[in-house]
């Protein structure tokens, strides 16, 4: 149904790259919300504007400063080294970003008349992040609804999709060329390093679709 308009939460990451598409396909309006905490990977926030200037979507950038000044982890510490001890959560974990994250994009879609926000959150391969389930998005839409007298849709299309799903529906939608533009290494490197375990886990997933990933590599194996 093309009526009505949506704020996408686009980092610039491959999942939110393909939530922009299904969301230029879903709705009439689109606007993309970019929010900057001083994250280590900085060309992400690049990538962004390049998939969002492919989209002709207008984007809003935002600093959000204050959630680098209050978390420690390794995405916004270079000390803290990316680990995933027994039973705690991933030291990539930054303490409260969906429920900010998603609380401004609310919040813009509010002043701008839109009904609906899109995060590219998926808990089908669950790293324990507990924000980005679903039982957590329900609440927030709920308290969002009753904070500001809105009510506003949060989608999250990629939720139960593994990461070769996600390929194929950017296929469908014929959009693989936005991924070429979208940032997932984790080494910040472009053309990307093709080792390190995100750009690991994105070749996997484009190769269990038996998609040639259109990024750059210095090295790949397979597809
Ligand atoms: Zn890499």
């Amino acid at each position: 149904v093309k009526d009505d308009k949506a704020v996408v939460l686009l980092s610039g990451g491959q999942d939110s790259a393909t939530c922009l598409a299904w969301a230029c396909r879903r709705f009439k309006e689109v606007h993309a919300l970019v929010l900057d905490y001083g994250q280590r990977h900085s060309a992400e926030l690049a990538a962004a504007a390049r998939v969002a200037s492919m989209a002709c979507v207008p984007v809003t950038r935002l600093e959000i400063t204050a959630l680098n000044q209050l978390t420690h982890n390794a995405l916004t510490r270079a000390s803290v080294v990316v680990a995933a001890p027994k039973g705690q959560l991933p030291t990539t974990f930054v303490s409260g970003r969906n429920v900010i994250f998603t609380t401004y994009a609310a919040i813009y879609a509010r002043e701008w008349g839109a009904h609906h926000v899109v995060s590219g959150a998926c808990q089908t391969d669950y790293s324990g992040y507990p924000d980005c389930r679903r039982v957590f998005f329900d609440a927030l839409q709920t308290t969002l609804a009753l904070a500001m007298d809105w009510p506003v849709a949060i989608h999250t299309p990629l939720m139960w999709l593994t990461k070769a799903e996600t390929v194929k529906m950017m296929g469908d939608f014929g959009h693989l060329d936005w991924l070429a533009a979208s940032h997932t290494c984790y080494e910040g490197l472009r053309p990307a390093c093709g080792v390190c375990p995100a750009c690991e886990l994105r070749l996997k997933g484009f190769a269990e679709a038996g998609v040639r990933d259109p990024l750059e590599y210095v090295r790949r194996d397979g597809v």
